[in-house]
């Protein structure tokens, strides 16, 4: 007898085991999906091993069916997943369940797709030369056929039937429609829709891959030869150094070995710019995968992947980790230190930078990290010898990183120099910025109008009845609105507390500098990118475009603003208030300003050398603005690791949070009384807490934290299998099944 040991969709802590009918004898293998029935529910499960043993003293039954015919999960996925499940102190069904898209099926709806070509009766040169002629007057239309030629010949290169080449009309999508229908019209091209083959995607190499500087040519070179010695090499370029140019070279070399390549931002707004690089160079070669993609869209890329002649780069936030590679040859994770690839709530709350170290070790395949403000952990692996590193230490073609000038709000203050957010050497720069016709980069942390709104008269602020938090103002849509889950409530101008009509916002977001800013410069064209401006699938790429396109000013925006991109037109970056950054109640506060300052200037000057980033803040003397503008990241590291190591923190310690929540505060209380009792003397002085968190109430729910600190000494395993016991133990006891136990590994 056979037996299929499977994964449920659920959060059971281990895999089921079901026997293999009879007649589906050979037919089941791991990484296949079956249907199994658990309490009276049927689910889809994934078989993880197949063995002829089975645990005793269970009473087995058979599964139902087989979904699949083949294996949907690769054997390196399903070692990703148990990986995660143990590192996370998670279930590996909340593993599977992230992992996989949820209409995942294998049956294989053609694939349509409009494909451009030349008009059959354009069957010469001559002919060729004669529809040119026939369009000097239309430029649209010229501009278009001179684009297809471009790709045809470069495409082509030693193949003599282009006159007939297909290409795929979403690379020339930049043209207007109106362009094609004409172009269709005179019998030039032809518009042609066609399954494509996922067996065999044509694979355009259109454009020249750009040469490389010598500066550049030096770190691939060094690149090539660290990686000889590590699995991981961090590459550390200042920004606009032209990392992504190299990261283009290494991509090509993998293409010529026949390797797949894995690219991770943390970001889905940076998908955007980076998609267009790539498509430039290699066409439909590229594949995009995010949560933002439809459910239907993700099957499609997931099966598509699995086919031979799969596209070869993918691009991707932290979900594309769980992406069934076939023959991947490198993962690249840009921007590295970035928190968006600690996936926060729910679980699996893995970080995709360290869990993509760990997919490439079992592949025996590298891993480069890039960015301008390593990680401090990865910068101390890189000193411990652990992980290889490269410097790039100017940007491409010498051009100058920006001057940073830091203002001091105080001071300006009380020399009347600030008007409302805006100081007055800001104003003055935007004005000069707008005169040459340049583009602005604002950055402010906070979405929305203010973050708070207060009675003048009683003092009273109105805050969300199920979190502790105040309640954002949306000035847009005149709501209070909690971050935290989401409930809105009108804003009616009367204090509840004491009926008074003099009701304030405080302090700013977003949408207030929005206001003011078109205040100071009524004609100014504003574009504003935040969680808010971003809620559809393309409202990234739009916001991006148009600003790209120059039909935007200035952009104003929260931390989706800072990374990675690249805007020619950019010299002035204005950093509204680094004050609620540097006071951030967190450990990694200090170490997230310096990245994040860092990275908003950035963007300045990229092309010009004559970037200019303005710091408004009222303790211009801080370290952390100071190392700042001296782009001086050794010394940040140096004070950082001090400080890390007097309190113990990472890279000196591995940090769990544990957090308990519960609606009632008194069973709450009871639950972490009888934690800290069975856990303290086991832990001593690991165990740190309880504490209560500043915001101690999210939906309805207290929260009280603990924090478990293990050093380089201790079993981390033994320690997680401990806590998980534990936790166990708790939700047994009667009436405490509610209690809601979070176990946060490597928080960020
Ligand atoms: P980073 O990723 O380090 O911030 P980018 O790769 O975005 O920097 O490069 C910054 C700018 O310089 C981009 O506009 C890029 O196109 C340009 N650039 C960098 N290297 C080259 C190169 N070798 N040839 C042409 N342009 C380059
Ligand atoms: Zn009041
Ligand atoms: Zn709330």
């Amino acid at each position: 007898m056979e037996y299929a040991h499977v994964i449920l969709p659920l959060a059971v802590p281990h895999t089921l085991t079901y026997s293999i009918p009879e007649h589906l004898s050979d037919k089941v293998l791991s990484g296949m999906r079956v249907f199994v029935e658990l309490g009276r529910k049927r689910y889809k499960a994934v078989v993880q091993s197949v063995s002829e043993r089975a645990p005793a003293g269970f009473e087995i039954k058979p599964l139902l069916g087989v979904v699949d015919e083949e294996p949907m999960i690769n054997s390196a996925q399903l070692m990703l997943w148990k990986w995660m499940a143990n590192y996370y102190m998670c279930t590996i069904g909340e593993v599977m369940t992230a992992a996989l898209p949820n209409g995942l099926r294998n049956e294989y709806k053609p694939r349509l797709e409009t494909f451009v070509r030349l008009h059959p009766t354009i069957d010469t040169e001559e002919k060729l030369q004669e529809a040119l002629q026939r369009l000097t007057r239309a430029k649209k239309q010229e501009a278009l056929l001179i684009d297809i030629l471009d790709i045809i010949t470069v495409a082509s290169a030693e193949n003599h039937s282009w006159l007939t080449m297909e290409i795929p009309k979403r690379l020339l999508n930049h043209h207007s429609p109106a362009a094609f229908g004409a172009c269709a019209d005179k019998q030039i091209i032809e518009l042609i829709r066609q399954e494509v083959s996922r067996l065999n995607p044509s694979v355009f190499t259109y454009k020249q891959m750009p040469s490389l500087s010598l500066v550049q040519k030096k770190a691939r070179y060094a690149l090539k030869e660290e990686f000889k010695r590590r699995n991981v090499v961090l590459l550390h370029g200042v920004t606009a150094s032209g990392k992504t140019e190299i990261y283009i070279h290494l991509i090509a070399e993998q293409l010529r070995r026949d390797r797949q390549v894995l690219y991770l931002v943390p970001e889905i707004a940076l998908t955007t710019q980076l998609i267009d690089r790539l498509e430039q160079i290699f066409g439909n070669n590229v594949a995009v995968y995010h949560s933002r993609y439809s459910d239907e869209e993700r099957v499609e890329i997931y099966n598509n992947l699995r086919m031979p002649g799969a596209p070869s780069i993918i691009v991707g936030a932290r979900s594309a980790l769980f992406l069934p590679f076939r023959k991947l040859g490198l993962i690249i994770v840009d921007e590295e230190h970035d928190a968006g690839y600690k996936q926060s709530s729910p679980a699996p709350r893995y970080n995709a930078r360290d869990a993509a170290i760990v997919l490439a070790a079992h592949l025996s395949i590298k891993v480069l990290l890039g960015t301008a403000t390593p990680a401090i952990e990865t910068y101390y692996n890189v000193q411990a010898g652990k992980y290889g590193i490269v410097q790039l230490e100017q940007r491409y073609y010498d051009v100058k990183l920006p001057r940073i000038e830091v203002l001091d709000t105080i001071r300006l203050r009380k020399k009347k120099q600030m008007h409302g957010l805006f100081s007055q050497p800001l104003i003055t720069a935007i004005g000069e910025a707008l005169a040459k016709e340049e583009q602005v980069i604002l950055f402010q942390n906070r979405r929305g109008f203010s973050p708070f709104v207060q009675c003048a008269v009683c003092g009273y602020i109105p805050q969300c009845r199920q979190c502790s938090v105040s309640l954002t103002y949306h000035k847009h849509s005149n709501l209070l609105m909690c971050h935290y889950c989401g409930h809105t409530e009108p804003l009616t101008g009367v204090c509840p507390s004491c009926s008074s009509a003099n009701v304030q916002t405080k302090g700013f977001g977003t949408e207030k500098i929005e206001e003011e800013i078109q205040l100071h410069f009524p004609a100014a064209r504003l574009a504003r990118l935040d969680l808010d401006t971003t809620r559809t699938k393309n409202s990234y790429k739009r916001i991006l475009s148009d600003f790209e396109a120059g039909k935007k000013d200035i952009l104003i925006g929260t931390q989706m603003v800072t990374k990675g991109l690249d805007f020619s037109k950019v010299n002035l970056v204005g950093i509204l208030n680094a004050d609620n950054l540097l006071n951030f109640p967190d450990f990694r506060s200090h170490e997230r300003s310096f990245q994040l300052l860092t990275q908003v200037s950035g963007r300045a000057g990229r092309k010009s050398g004559e970037g200019l980033v303005m710091i408004q803040t009222a303790q211009p003397g801080n370290p952390v603005i100071q190392s700042v503008c001296g782009y001086d990241y050794p010394s940040f590291f140096e004070q950082q690791l001090i400080e890390r190591k007097e309190f113990a923190f990472p890279p000196y310690a591995r940090l769990i949070a544990v957090y308990f929540k519960h609606s009632n505060a008194g069973l709450l209380k009871q639950a972490v009384d009888v934690f800290k009792t069975e856990a303290g003397p086991v832990l001593c002085e690991r165990l740190f807490g309880p504490f209560v968190p500043a915001v101690y109430r999210v939906q309805s729910k207290y929260i009280t934290a603990f924090w478990v600190r293990t050093n380089r000494h201790d079993n981390l395993p033994d320690v997680k299998t401990f806590l998980l016991d534990a936790f166990v133990r708790l939700r047994a006891r009667p009436g405490w099944s509610g209690l809601d136990i979070v176990a946060d590994v490597d928080p960020q």
